[in-house]
């Protein structure tokens, strides 16, 4: 990454980075320093350098589980508002587990696991191929 970062290490400094122009807490707070190539702020926060709508999440709602993703319920990659942020913990080991059972049920369709899990159908098709690779790999050993 070769941008330039505003350093800062209090979370008022980042909060001051991406205040919302019309004062209003509910639009978007965008990002306004620097962005990586792939649209999202960064910022060196604490020594690190992180993507800003994690830091905002982590500021206002706690750690990010490892393979946790945060994301923009607004569509606004640059926005930093905590509440328009969710946390996708992703598909874990038990959910593919359970989806690959799922999937065994007669008349379960993928798109039934899909909206189940909060998943795109192409997740729960992973999921499925990688769960059956892991047990043939039990197999073979
Ligand atoms: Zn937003």
């Amino acid at each position: 990454m070769r941008v330039r970062f505003g350093a800062c290490n209090h979370p008022r400094d980042f909060w001051l980075r991406c205040r919302p122009e019309d004062g209003d807490v509910n639009s978007c707070w965008l990002w306004r320093q620097a962005v990586h190539k792939n649209g999202y702020g960064v910022v060196r926060f604490r020594g690190r350098v992180e993507f800003a709508h994690r830091v905002a999440w982590k500021l206002r709602r706690g750690d990010i589980p490892a393979g946790g993703r945060v994301r923009h319920l607004c569509g606004l990659i640059l926005c930093c508002n905590p509440a328009h942020l969710r946390l996708d913990l992703g598909v874990t080991r038990e959910d593919r587990r359970e989806i690959a059972k799922l999937a065994k049920i007669k008349g379960m369709t993928q798109s039934i696991i899909a909206e189940s899990f909060g998943i795109s159908v192409s997740a729960v098709q992973k999921a499925v191929r990688r769960a059956r690779r892991m047990r043939q790999e039990q197999q073979a050993t």
